[in-house]
């Protein structure tokens, strides 16, 4: 037997699922100016870089405003609380989410109604919101998972005949959009997070709302400073949510390689799908799909890996070191503290299948054509050992 080398090399060195470090270091001496200025300034909350970032957000969204907060909890929280969404309430939410869409409207007294997805585009199913409107309903908050944007079009149809709101949670989807409209621009309020791991991430927590009308921003901006104004003077209890100006200052460096960023994204999810499909992989699993008119900006690439199998890749993959995450592994619907509101396992189908098949695979800009190439390959050995073993 040959020894194998010791030393790692490009052949075995980690992947991992998101590398921060390799987008920030070209950007690093920008995002320092930036930082220093905010610095001298003495500005740090509702600073110009604020003013600015929210003007381009609103921009790129196509928006009349965008009204800045503290994260994208915060921003569902606040559009809810707009609307005075409460005891009695129903608000239709996907189960197959992040918890933020789901436990603002708990936090708030209003019953959140989980409905399932479509299987292809693990977005919310607007049959499936159609069937759950009830007189209590007050609004829908289609999430754009993963990057794309939600069946916009049948769900604002929905929205308009029953009366309701809807609010984007557009927090994977920043420069995405559908029939080119951008993500942002279809609901009354639209949700984004500046999370670092988002495809425009701050260093720390941020958040923004795009939104149409002029007197509902101006709610939103009231609600996220404390219901004050003027000073001291409060005509309704809102929180304490600010984006502050060095975050904005970080973002607004960042920003303007957004559409980079997404076409690196874009690059890298074609790679894949020829790279499985040249291995023949996509016979055994399941490759991400776009919808047709859908400008996907691939917050996250996700495969299904069918028949029970996806823990056990997942396993082989990080015993490779090659990073990998499931999102998401529970169901909102399953988790253990929305049980008063009595669903139960089965409920939601498509919604429990997506959460025990999916892997999401790295795909963040910086990845390189060699990292997919091998990253490919090992999925392939699983796949034909598993083969062997079943033969
Ligand atoms: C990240 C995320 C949020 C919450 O954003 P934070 O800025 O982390 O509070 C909400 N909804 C979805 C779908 C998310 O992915």
């Amino acid at each position: 037997m040959g020894s194998a080398p010791e030393s790692p090399t490009s052949t075995d060195a980690p992947i991992p699922l998101l590398d921060i470090h390799r987008g920030n270091r070209p950007i690093r001496d920008e995002m320092l100016n930036a930082i220093a200025a905010v610095l001298d300034s003495g500005a740090f909350l509702h600073g110009p870089d604020v003013k600015q970032l929210e003007a381009r957000v609103a921009e790129l969204c196509g928006t009349e405003h965008a009204v800045s907060c503290a994260s994208g909890s915060d921003a569902v929280l606040l559009a809810l609380m707009a609307y005075d969404i409460g005891p009695g309430d129903e608000v239709i939410v996907p189960s197959f989410t992040f918890f933020a869409t789901a436990s603002a409207v708990w936090r708030l007294g209003a019953k959140p109604v989980f409905v399932d997805i479509e299987p292809h585009s693990f977005n919310i199913d607007p049959s499936a919101i159609e069937a759950a409107i009830t007189p209590a309903t007050k609004a829908i908050i289609p999430v754009h998972l993963f990057g794309q944007v939600a069946a916009m079009e049948k769900i604002n149809e929905l929205a308009e005949q029953h009366g309701l709101h809807v609010i984007e949670d557009a927090a994977q989807a920043i420069g995405a959009s559908r029939a080119d409209r951008a993500a942002g621009a279809w609901g009354d309020v639209a949700c984004f997070s500046f999370y670092p791991t988002k495809n425009l991430g701050a260093c720390g927590d941020a958040g923004i709302m795009t939104v149409q009308n002029a007197e509902l921003a101006d709610r939103l901006r009231l609600l996220a400073g404390h219901g004050m104004r003027p000073r001291y003077v409060h005509k309704v209890v809102g929180i304490n949510s600010r984006l502050d100006s060095m975050q904005a200052a970080i973002l607004n460096v960042k920003l303007e390689r957004l559409h980079a960023y997404s076409e690196a994204r874009r690059r890298n999810a074609n790679l894949y799908d020829e790279l499985f499909k040249a291995a023949g992989l996509d016979q055994q699993l399941t490759l991400p799909t776009v919808d047709s008119d859908c400008y996907h900006v691939w917050n996250q690439y996700t495969i299904r890996v069918p028949g029970g199998e996806r823990d056990a890749l997942r396993a082989h993959l990080g015993e490779a070191q090659i990073g990998t995450e499931i999102y998401y592994p529970i169901p909102l619907h399953l988790q253990e503290c929305f049980a008063p509101l009595g669903y139960q396992t089965g409920c939601l189908p498509h919604t429990e299948q997506a959460a025990n098949e999916v892997l999401a695979l790295p795909i963040f800009p910086e990845l390189t054509a060699d990292e997919q190439r091998r990253l490919v390959n090992r999925i392939g050995q699983f796949v034909h050992r598993q083969q062997a073993n079943a033969a």
